[in-house]
Formats: structure tokens, C-alpha cells, sequence
């Protein structure tokens, strides 16, 4: 097993510890990610739950997803980074923010999710596999 995936918020009252290897790593330009990220999309690791350890209070907000799911977004309630997400109807998951990493050059994105909600500023890698909605 490698190295642990560790991170937290920007003032460190969140911290999380994940042993495992992400089995998602992705873009996504869906409007609720532009309205959390304030820019074109956010950037996500997905974990099996199994290996996360987390520490600290964060601040939780439901929302439901163009799904339908519940996607529960959890966020510091000192700093107000956005942290990690859990879905209800997926709780063996665990995703976490791409630049809460401690080292964010980690984060290797293989895919695109809800292109279709893309802004012609927000311009991704062409080889990055593209995806119109979240895949299933
Ligand atoms: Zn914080
Ligand atoms: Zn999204």
C-alpha cells in the first residue's frame, strides 16, 4: 500500500488521513461545483470509505445533485474551504477536494464529468476523457 493521502482545510482545524488509492479522479463542471469552486468546476479524488480518518468539526450542507442523490458537501467552518463530500446514496465513497491535499500534485484527473455545463473560459485537457453528465 502507498503512502497515505492526507490534507485538510486551509487553517487546519480539518484534517484527513486516507490509506487506499483513489478509484476516481476528475474534473467537474457542474453548476453547483462552479457555485461552491467560484471558478469553472472542481477538482475531486473519490475514495473507497474503508481507509478515511478525519478530524476536526466541519461544517455540513445538503444539496441535491442533477442526480437526484443527496450529495452532502462539507466544508471548515473557521476558513471555508470546502473539504470532502459524502452522497447518501453511495456511503462506501469518501471524495475529497483536489487542492486540499497536502500535495496536490497527486491529484492525476482522468476524466471530465458534466461537460456539458462547461463555460467556454473554463478550458480542460483534450485528452482528458469527457463525460456529459456523472457516469454511473
Ligand atoms: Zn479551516
Ligand atoms: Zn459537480
Amino acid at each position: 500500500m502507498g503512502e497515505v493521502y492526507a490534507g485538510g482545510c486551509a487553517c487546519g482545524a480539518i484534517r484527513y488521513e486516507i490509506s487506499g488509492e483513489p478509484i476516481f479522479q476528475n474534473h467537474c463542471q457542474c453548476r453547483d461545483c462552479q457555485r461552491k469552486s467560484g471558478t469553472g468546476h472542481g477538482s475531486y479524488l473519490t475514495f473507497p470509505r474503508a481507509g478515511v480518518k478525519v478530524g476536526g468539526n466541519a461544517t455540513h450542507w445538503d444539496i441535491v445533485a442533477d442526480s437526484g442523490n443527496v450529495k452532502t458537501r462539507s466544508f471548515c467552518p473557521t476558513c471555508g474551504s470546502p473539504v470532502y463530500l459524502t452522497f447518501s446514496a453511495a456511503p462506501e465513497v469518501f471524495v475529497i477536494h483536489a487542492a486540499s491535499l497536502d500535495n496536490p500534485k497527486r491529484f492525476k484527473p482522468h476524466a471530465v464529468t458534466y461537460s456539458v455545463r462547461a463555460y467556454a473560459w473554463d478550458s480542460m485537457d483534450p485528452a482528458l476523457t469527457k463525460f456529459e453528465k456523472m457516469p454511473h
